[in-house]
């Protein structure tokens, strides 16, 4: 398998590039209600009939949350240089406000230290979709007061965890805003096009919110008494470390149109601007695309209710990355894809997705070009997920999963050549766990986890990240930062 020969590749990667894996605390953690934890959006919507796949609730994750030192382990033994987790804001703030959970605090603590001890980097992304239940009983994402709930949990976060965290996430792909409350495929299952609408603007809004926290808390002025706003949820804790950075994770997935005919060029336009665009356009230009303004006066908003947050400029862009989609006028709902509606001549994957690695190098391409990003830019996810109906067990040889991985790799390494600044790719995911609506049907780790009793056992994918890895700490003559730990 030439195509994927870890050495060749691993070299075309610059010193220092960071690999590593990514997770998010719903969809790992498990112990939903212990020690505790407020219940979330997707504890309530999980346990819903008929919102997953076999009604099978999130509750167990992949039980991270009890077997969190054997993994940490486990990402050392792949010679990791970072890992990007989520922290569950009800695990923090059971009410999402107010009270604070210690023993919350105490395992990301816990976590965060072993982490630096195993020398791999932690990548804190603040809300990968888990809003605390009590904030959506009072609109959740559709209320404008959830910037500044978000504001001061993310202030708490930086005191508590800045100190010893070099990157934070604001939020992971914010579109899950209008899968959640526009489409009602996601947590918390709204379908109602203006509340996704206002929820997507009031997502940027805490953006905003979270950065400007986090500024204050690096210029050593966060905390009780600081005016900022997270003033309220001071502890008198540490500040932010002067070089660590914050990004927001955008879900990069470019739109090619059919044909070149003006409605295909216009639809697929339009599907980009009411997606990653109107993100990318918040975050670097503190405006919305025009196709986004006539989408908020849509749904009601004043010119001065659907304004954007001023600019709050960010350290680095976080690109998700996984395939494309083609649309076309003629399509039913336009796009192309799908299981069972592929595209003539496309490379299609087992589980119905197109096999588009260029998708990478395109999606850099419109940071660096589009948007004029010369700065740090982090591939924050990217990876392949087997359809396995029926909760049977993951393929353990997942060349499938391999060929993926290095065809992206390869992309973005010719994304570094065409100048994109990529400093990190982090692999989603470390062990397969809860895939959101899709359940366990759907398994995207390097190791699989036995759904009775989780334990976890290495894909033929995880022994090729590791070599892939130990070739480039070769190439790149980078001496592993803790002895023993290289291959
Ligand atoms: C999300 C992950 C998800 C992955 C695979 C991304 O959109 O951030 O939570 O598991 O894709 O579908």
């Amino acid at each position: 398998m030439t195509a994927a020969d870890p050495h060749r590749l691993a070299a075309r990667f610059p010193a220092g590039f960071r690999f590593g894996v990514a997770t998010s605390a719903y969809q790992i953690e498990g112990a939903a209600h212990r020690d505790g934890k407020g219940p979330s959006i997707w504890d309530t919507f999980t346990n819903t009939p008929g919102r997953v796949d076999r009604d099978v609730p999130g509750d167990r994750g992949a039980g991270h949350y009890d077997r969190w030192r054997d993994d940490v382990q486990t990402m050392r033994e792949l010679g990791l240089g970072g890992y990007r987790f989520s922290l569950s804001w009800p695990r923090l703030f059971p009410e999402g406000v107010g009270a604070r959970n210690p023993a919350g605090f105490d395992f990301y603590r816990r976590l965060i230290d072993s982490l630096l001890e195993a020398g791999i980097e932690p990548h804190v992304t603040l809300y990968h979709w888990d809003l605390p239940q009590a904030l959506e009983d009072r609109g959740g994402w559709a209320n404008p007061d959830v910037a500044g709930w978000f504001g001061d949990y993310a202030a708490a976060a930086f005191e508590a965890f800045g100190d010893t965290v070099p990157t934070w996430a604001t939020l992971n792909e914010p579109i899950s805003m209008w899968v959640g409350y526009g489409m009602g495929l996601f947590a918390p299952g709204h379908r109602d096009a203006r509340l996704g609408r206002l929820a997507m603007h009031h997502a940027m809004r805490a953006h905003a919110r979270g950065v400007q926290a986090f500024r204050a808390s690096r210029a050593g002025g966060g905390g009780a008494g600081s005016g900022g706003p997270g003033g309220g949820a001071g502890v008198g804790g540490t500040a932010v470390s002067a070089g660590a950075q914050i990004g927001i994770a955008v879900d990069v997935w470019p739109r090619h149109p059919e044909t070149d005919s003006e409605v295909d060029r216009a639809l697929a336009r339009r599907e980009e601007e009411t997606s990653f665009r109107f993100f990318l356009d918040a975050a670097l230009r503190g405006e919305y695309p025009e196709t986004m303004v006539d989408e908020l006066a849509a749904a009601g908003l004043s010119d001065a209710e659907a304004a954007p947050a001023p600019l709050e400029p960010i350290d680095f862009v976080g690109v998700n990355v996984y395939s494309r989609s083609i649309v076309s006028a003629d399509r039913p709902g336009a796009v192309w894809w799908q299981p069972g509606d592929p595209h003539p001549g496309g490379n299609y994957l087992s589980n119905g997705q197109e096999f588009y690695p260029a998708a990478a190098r395109e999606a850099l391409a419109v940071v660096r070009e589009e948007y004029g990003w010369r700065g740090p830019v982090q591939i924050t996810e990217n990876g392949f997920g087997e359809s396995v109906p029926g909760g049977e067990p993951a393929p353990l040889d997942d060349a499938e999963r391999i060929r993926y991985v290095a065809g992206f790799l390869e992309a973005i390494a010719d994304a570094v050549a065409d100048g994109s600044d990529v400093r990190a790719y982090y692999l989603w995911t470390l062990m397969d766990n809860f895939e959101w609506a899709a359940g366990y049907s759907q398994r995207f780790g390097l190791h699989a986890v036995d759904e009775a009793d989780q334990h976890r056992t290495p894909k033929a994918s995880a022994r090729w990240y590791r070599e892939f890895i130990a070739a480039h700490r070769e190439a790149r003559h980078d001496t592993p930062r803790h002895a023993g730990d290289a291959k």
